[in-house]
């Protein structure tokens, strides 16, 4: 028996992603996971280095699995992920990991944690490749909706982003990949695919972008949903956006991250684009695709970042009235070229425009969430609500909403939405318009209808 691993995840979706890639890797070499770190004999940390915050929760976490193999010195400690090949050595050296793993060199886990076990604590495989680990078909993170990753890596060297220096060059999964995987989760019973990357605008397979293969991908996602993330609004063109609108199950959602309203803080982000390429976009995009849903990343007190340039992001932010956006203070990651950039802003002022951006995009989420009281929608189960009897269902926007009934995760129903809950809304239900749940056991319980 290889033993059991305990494998705890940080980040964004493509980490989540990773994991799965990780666990498949494990699972044929014969481990098995356990969601019992304190009997694990591999803790396994899949971690983040885009901001500092993420970066000190792993390191608090690994001091736990410090303790738990003080008790059994025979079980690893072990670091995959952006920090792995950010840190290297240091990890060993300072936080007394066995195994420090980098993105690039998952395939050779068992080999290592063979090499370790058998003695030679402290090893670092971390080098960068063109990896895309084409023959690995990842763990299912989740019975109802399945991540695809179609590309790996990034060339865009945005002036505050780590992402290039850890995630390595650009590099797209064959097409034919993408389209098996699509159809084994499909088959598997998912009911809606979200294909990744860190701009999946760039993927690339020959003479196929990613309007063909978004085609691609809807047509071998059958009645299955299909959404993608993120999208660089630099390389948003019109064939996208026409693809999303002549494929049904192509759902109307655009993560469109802004970072700045401010074109001075823009270049030097090097982002490629201005405020007003960025409204023109998001016009042209919502005169296309009715119904679409917006949602962004938006990071204040970048290096510089003046009130008025501050000012000039929460204009945009009320001109476009995201549905949702996720807020970040600025984070200095040495030996990125924002790390150099003179003046910093301080805590207050950074803390302040933090609060003040989240208050606005709040309200502009509410009015949204408000508007929809009355309508019907068609909501895909994803799970039981936290709360009360109910369900958790998603918009084809990606909306999350409560539902009174108990519902089967993989149901389609139509519902409308009766009142809001705080932010979220609840909607009671109309009609059931499929009939295949996903049965417990995460298989599909009959044919396709919608
Ligand atoms: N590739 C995606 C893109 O270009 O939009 C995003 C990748 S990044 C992992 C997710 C978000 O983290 C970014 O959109 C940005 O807002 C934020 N981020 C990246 N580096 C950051 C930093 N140094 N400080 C604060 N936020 C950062
Ligand atoms: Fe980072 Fe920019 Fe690449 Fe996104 S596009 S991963 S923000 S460098």
């Amino acid at each position: 028996m290889a033993g059991e691993f305990f494998l705890k995840t940080y980040g964004c979706q493509m980490n989540v992603y990773e994991s799965g890639v990780v666990r498949r890797i494990l699972a044929d070499a014969g481990f098995s996971e356990t969601r019992d770190e304190s009997c694990a004999d591999l803790l396994m940390m899949m971690t983040c280095s885009v901001r500092s915050h993420a970066e000190a929760r792993a390191l608090g976490r690994l001091a736990d699995f410090r303790g738990l193999r003080a008790r059994h010195p025979d079980r690893l400690v072990v670091v995959l992920g952006c920090m792995a090949q950010r840190y290297k050595e240091e990890l060993v050296e300072d936080a007394r990991v066995d195994l420090v793993v980098g993105p690039d060199e998952y395939l050779r886990l068992p080999e290592l944690i063979r090499q370790c076990r058998a003695g030679t604590r402290g090893i670092v495989a971390a080098r960068l490749s063109s990896e895309c680990y084409e023959r690995v078909q990842p763990e299912p993170d989740n019975p109802v909706s399945a991540f695809v990753t179609v590309m790996r890596g990034c060339d865009n060297y945005c002036s505050y982003c780590i992402v290039p220096y850890v995630k390595g060059r650009e590099r797209s999964r064959p097409l034919s990949r993408v389209l098996e995987e699509t159809r084994t989760r499909v088959d598997g019973g998912v009911r809606e695919i979200t294909l990744l990357g860190q701009n999946v605008l760039a993927y690339r397979d020959g003479r196929q972008g990613f309007a063909e293969l978004l085609r691609a991908v809807a047509q071998a996602a059958g009645t299955a949903r299909v959404r993608f993330l993120t999208s660089h609004p630099r390389d948003l063109t019109d064939k996208v956006l026409h693809t999303m609108a002549e494929m049904e199950n192509v759902c109307p959602f655009l993560h469109l991250p802004l970072q700045s309203g401010s074109n001075r803080i823009l270049e030097l982000m090097n982002r490629g684009y201005t405020r007003a390429e960025y409204l023109r976009l998001v016009e042209r995009a919502r005169v296309l695709l009715p119904g679409l849903a917006l949602t962004t990343d938006i990071m204040v007190a970048f290096p510089g970042e003046t009130e008025s340039d501050f000012l000039d992001t929460i204009d945009l932010v009320q001109q476009v009235r995201f549905d949702s956006a996720y807020t970040f203070r600025f984070s200095v990651r040495p030996g990125t070229r924002a790390a150099e950039l003179e003046p910093r802003v301080s805590a207050a002022d950074s803390g302040r425009r933090l609060a003040r951006l989240i208050e606005v995009q709040n309200r502009i989420t509410l009015e949204l969430n408000r508007a929809m009281v009355g309508q019907e929608y068609e909501l895909l189960i994803e799970g039981p609500s936290p709360r009360g009897r109910g369900a958790l269902g998603r918009t084809r926007s990606g909306k999350v909403v409560v539902l009174t009934e108990p519902t089967r995760p993989g149901t389609l129903v139509r519902a409308r939405v009766t009142q809001l809950n705080g932010w979220t809304p609840v909607a009671q239900l109309r009609t059931t318009t499929n009939h295949n749940p996903i049965r417990p056991n995460g298989l599909s319980a009959g044919s396709k209808t919608l």
